[in-house]
């Protein structure tokens, strides 16, 4: 059996020397796979099987953790603990548990909500040259391409850039303050957080890869799950956008908070998201 490979197009390698905003293209590449068989039949039987090309696989380096992917995150989750053992070695001096709980409680319901913010700006907003935050917000458009490319990004590389805020923003608060209450809310408000894009790419695993306890939390709405989450991927796209819990996201879309937001941003700076030209988003 002969097996031809035709493609409409060059199957070029993807290699470090591909220009990151060139790898998008080869994913819709289409190669077309022919069966012919040799055998003494007068008319081959003929399947096409089609198949759609994925740019970035997991030894992909754009999605490997570096050095100072590792470096941020641990400076992130060594703050986010700073601030719990003081909460908590304030809560047993003071024998007060109840004020860091509710505190704690408070800065993960809204620990979601900021997580929906900063992922509905991403999506809409900015590109790959905006200072700063372009890697980021390049991430963040082509998720929607290739959702499931999130579950192939290593933890660190994942987790990075929002470690680095979280470092420098808690780092100062812990030497700062010593009020139990205060940690209790900057502890679990920031390592939200900090873990909302692991939450993220957990809503995109495998039921049956994920942890068990991932899954039991998933299943009791404690993190976003997959079935609420899918959502976001399916039209009109623009809604959904909380990844911690996803407990702010049945209010803020039928009270269409995002769509004001951006017709406010495009009556005061003309800017224009993209979900009202982008089909995807
Ligand atoms: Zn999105
Ligand atoms: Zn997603």
């Amino acid at each position: 059996m002969a097996v031809q490979l035709r493609t409409k197009y060059t199957i070029i390698p993807i290699t470090n020397n591909t220009p990151r905003s060139h790898r998008p293209s080869l994913s819709r590449l289409r190669a077309i796979c022919s069966v012919n068989s040799t055998a003494a039949k007068p008319r081959p039987n003929r399947e096409k099987l089609v198949v759609v090309v994925n740019p970035l696989l997991s030894n992909d380096p754009t999605l490997q953790s570096t050095w100072t992917h590792r470096f941020w995150v641990s400076a992130g989750c060594t703050s986010v603990f700073a601030s719990l053992a003081k909460s908590v070695v304030a809560g047993f001096a003071s024998h007060l548990w109840l004020e860091p709980a509710l505190a704690g409680f408070v800065g993960y319901i809204l620990a979601d909500l900021v997580s929906g913010v900063y992922h509905w700006a991403s999506d809409n907003y900015g590109d790959e040259s905006t200072p700063l935050v372009g890697t980021l917000i390049e991430d963040s458009q082509s998720h929607h391409k290739w959702p499931c490319t999130i579950t192939r990004r290593q933890f660190a590389n994942n987790l990075h850039f929002l470690a680095r805020g979280v470092t420098l923003t808690v780092l100062p608060l812990d030497l700062a303050f010593n009020d139990h209450v205060v940690h209790g809310f900057v502890s679990t408000f920031a390592f939200c957080v900090l873990f909302c894009q692991q939450f993220h790419a957990w809503a995109h695993g495998t039921k049956s890869k994920l942890p068990p306890l991932v899954v039991a939390l998933q299943d009791m709405g404690l993190l976003v799950s997959r079935t609420h989450h899918v959502k976001h991927h399916r039209a009109p796209y623009s809604n959904n956008y909380c990844v911690v819990s996803g407990v702010w996201n049945k209010a803020l879309d039928e009270n269409n908070v995002f769509e004001a937001m951006e017709m406010v941003l495009y009556f005061q700076l003309g800017v224009r998201p993209r979900s009202w030209t982008d089909p995807i988003l």
